[in-house]
Parts: structure tokens; C-alpha cells; sequence
């Protein structure tokens, strides 16, 4: 080990395990890339203000877990905590919607920051997936990022997650709730944090995880019975599309997710084995968000997928995923000679796509041959001073044993031959 360690609530990812965030990143962005999404990558870090104004002031994001800094030219910045914002801001710049095609449809990958107590599951660097399909309003759209994302967790695997919906309501209903409820909570038993909040952001009150306040909870009113008729509407039609799809989910009352910029269609995928940090990955719909931000009208919806979670919920089901050995075949020289012309043979299979390694550092043959089983590949190439004589490789198939002398000049187009 060396001097220095990961920082506090940040890891590392190292082969093997890497090799399946990468799969992972890989099955969840795949039903995207075949629904119209484009790729886009934003900058690691933004004018902190477009997260106050676009996630919300009042938000455990902004006010508690933003990385923040000051340039020398004396900008203020922030690691970004989340995904919508920067793409939404990035789309705005780029002129993306006005170039034709509503929705914009875009997906990307990436690493985000919140500085939150480290546990299981939650770190303070860790990595999305998502999708945002921006100016458009149509309950399609809801339905079709749900079941892109149920397509993605189902082709990994997984099985033990479910999908909560909700509507948290539009600008005419929402406010009326809010008054209703705030009316409610504030004859309640609860801490000055608590009470604050309540003037703040009433709807992060039910989402409080005490029992104490939970309990209190029980008659408060119920968005549902607040919704207006174009938001009910909406909401059924989501409903509607996603069961006809075949995919199930449960209607959550509760579930309003940390950030502000969400309207009417909210969700959030959770798996069963993962503990207290159950949730997988979330998303809705932000219709005011590209106002907030100084945009126009553009009513959008997307989700995010935390990579970190999937890969814990795939070890929680016990889910392998196949991961085709990524070396196909690996070359093990006996002696200087060796090393110039095997060398040459990997170097021409590389060339022509076979993926190729080598036994580096002139390791005897039994060390060689325990990296060339450790590489996963499907043939070995050996050679020493007796078959350059005779002008052969010994090419071994690791499957069956069976080990073969082939001509040096054609070992390169034999194995693109049995390899396919
Ligand atoms: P959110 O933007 O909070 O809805 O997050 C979307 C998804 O990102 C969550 O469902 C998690 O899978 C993942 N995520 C969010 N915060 C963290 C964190 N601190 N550590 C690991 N994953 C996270």
C-alpha cells in the first residue's frame, strides 16, 4: 500500500469486479441507444447556481452535500451532485430543442458527488446512468422511460426490485396541497429542523424516516385527493401504458424523492436486498425545471440509475453476469528468440481484431502458463528454440487439451480462422 488511500466514502474500482460496472453500464444504456437516445457528456463541475435554482435551495443536495469551490478567477463551482440539470443546461446552450425534433432525447454516463455520511451503498463519489427526453409532453414518454429502465434491470438479471409511482401534481394543484398540508403539519409534535422544513418543502416531511413522525403521519392529506383533472388524466394514462407493457408497479403516495424540480409523474426503482439504501435509481418529470434555469417552457422527464447500487443488488441476487473472457489468446515464449517472434505473431492477431496477450517479463513456462489459465483465453501459443528450428508454434486449445504444431507463418491466420 502506498502513503495515500481512496478519500473517505470513495472507491476504487479494480479488475475483476470493474468488469461488471462496466457491463452494467453497458445493459442499462443499450435499450436507450435503441429508442432514439443520443449520447451527451456534460463537464464534472457547474456553476453552483444552476444546482441551487435547478435541484433547490432547499434541498439536503444543496444545502448539505454539494462540493463547492472558488476558482483563483474567483467562480464559484460545484462538483455536480446529479445529472438533469447539467444536460438540460447543456441542451439550452447547444439550441438542441430548437432544432426541430421534440423531444430531445438524450442518455449519459457518468461520475457524481454528494458529500453524504458514507454507509453501505451510499458514497460520496459514485456513478449514473441516465435518460432525459426534454419538451415534449405526452404520458408515452413517462411510460416509455419506465420501461426502458425495467428492460435494462430485467436484462442484467435482476429480479428483487419493484418500481413506486406517484403524481406529485402541476403548478395549479400542487401549491393547493402544499397549503393543505402545511396546515396539517404544523399542529403536529416535531423538532425546529422538522418545522422549518414544513415552511420550506412540506412534501420532504413525508418522506421523513422517523417512527415518531411517521406515525403522526397517518391522516395527513392525501395528494391524490388534490390532483387536478388534467393531472389525474395524465396520471391514469400513465398507468395505463406501463401495465399494458406488461411491466407491474405500485402506486406510492408517499414518494416525492429529494429534489424539487419534479411535476406530476415520479418514480423510483428499489431493490429488496440492498438495506437501508434501497433505492436503485429514480426519475420523473420536471416541467418547470428549464424556467428555473432561464430557459424556456419545456416540460421533460428522465431518471437516473445509480451503477454502484445495481452492481450490489446484482451480488445481493447472486445474479453472475456472463462476461466473455476478454483475451482470446495468449502467447508464452521460451527464450529471447522466443519473445522477438511471438511478439510479432500477438502484434499481427491484435491487427487483426483477435484479442492477444503475452507472457511479459520472461517467466518460466509454469508461471506462464498459470497467467495464460488466469486470462480466461481459449488458446495458448508456445514456443521455444526446437520449434523456431523447425518453423512451428505449439498452439494449445485450453478447452480440450488437445495442443497442435502449426506452421509460424500461418499460426496469426489459423486462430482468426478458429476463433471466428
Ligand atoms: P437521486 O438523484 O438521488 O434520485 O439518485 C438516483 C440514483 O443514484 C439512486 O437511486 C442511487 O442508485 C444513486 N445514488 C444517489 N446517491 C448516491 C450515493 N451517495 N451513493 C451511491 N449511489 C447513489
Amino acid at each position: 500500500m502506498s502513503t495515500f488511500q481512496a478519500p473517505k466514502g470513495t472507491y476504487d474500482l479494480t479488475p475483476p469486479r470493474s468488469a461488471t460496472f462496466l457491463a452494467v453500464r453497458e445493459a442499462i444504456s443499450a435499450p436507450l441507444r435503441d429508442s432514439g437516445y443520443g449520447y451527451i457528456e456534460t463537464p464534472g463541475f457547474e456553476n453552483v447556481e444552476l444546482f441551487a435554482r435547478g435541484v433547490g435551495e432547499s434541498t439536503d443536495i444543496v444545502t448539505k452535500e454539494m462540493y463547492t469551490l472558488t476558482t483563483k478567477g474567483g467562480d464559484q463551482l460545484a462538483l455536480r451532485p446529479e445529472g438533469t440539470a447539467s444536460v438540460l443546461r447543456a441542451a439550452l446552450e447547444a439550441n438542441l430543442h430548437k432544432a426541430g425534433n421534440l423531444p430531445v432525447k438524450l442518455w449519459y454516463s457518468g461520475s457524481y458527488y454528494r458529500y453524504e455520511r458514507p454507509q453501505a451503498g451510499r458514497y460520496r463519489h459514485f456513478s449514473q446512468v441516465g435518460a432525459e427526453a426534454i419538451g415534449t409532453e405526452d404520458p408515452a414518454l413517462d411510460a416509455e422511460l419506465i420501461i426502458l429502465a425495467d428492460q435494462a434491470y430485467r436484462s442484467l438479471g435482476l429480479r428483487q426490485f419493484r418500481i413506486l409511482l406517484n403524481s406529485l401534481g402541476d403548478k395549479e394543484c400542487r401549491p393547493v396541497y402544499r397549503e393543505a398540508l402545511q396546515t396539517f403539519l404544523r399542529d403536529l409534535d416535531l423538532d425546529e429542523e422538522t418545522r422549518r422544513r414544513i415552511e420550506i418543502n412540506p412534501l420532504r416531511v413525508l418522506d421523513d424516516k422517523r417512527a415518531d413522525v411517521q406515525k403522526q403521519l397517518t391522516d395527513a392529506p392525501k395528494l391524490r385527493d388534490y390532483l387536478c383533472d388534467a393531472c389525474k388524466a395524465y396520471h391514469e394514462e400513465v398507468r395505463a401504458l406501463i401495465t399494458a407493457a406488461g411491466v407491474a408497479f405500485e402506486d406510492d403516495e408517499k414518494l416525492v424523492r429529494g429534489l424539487d424540480y419534479y411535476t406530476r409523474t415520479t418514480f423510483e426503482f428499489v431493490h429488496d436486498g440492498l438495506g437501508s439504501q434501497s433505492a436503485v435509481g429514480g426519475g420523473g418529470r420536471y416541467d418547470g425545471l428549464s424556467e428555473m434555469i432561464g430557459g424556456p417552457e419545456l416540460p421533460s422527464v428522465g431518471w437516473a440509475l445509480g451503477v454502484d447500487r445495481t452492481v450490489l443488488a446484482l451480488e445481493a441476487e447472486g445474479v453472475e453476469l456472463d462476461l466473455p473472457a476478454t483475451t482470446s489468446v495468449y502467447a508464452v515464449p521460451l527464450g529471447e528468440e522466443a519473445r522477438r517472434v511471438l511478439f510479432g505473431v500477438v502484434t499481427e492477431l491484435r491487427r487483426a481484431g483477435v484479442a492477444a496477450d503475452f507472457a511479459f517479463g520472461g517467466r518460466g513456462l509454469k508461471g506462464a502458463m498459470k497467467s495464460a489459465n488466469r486470462s480466461g483465453a481459449r488458446y495458448t501459443l508456445v514456443a521455444g528454440e526446437r520449434d523456431l528450428a523447425e518453423g512451428v508454434v505449439q498452439l494449445k486449445d485450453m478447452e480440450s487439451g488437445e495442443q497442435t504444431a502449426v506452421p509460424l507463418t500461418e499460426a496469426a491466420a489459423e486462430l482468426a480462422k478458429r476463433l471466428g
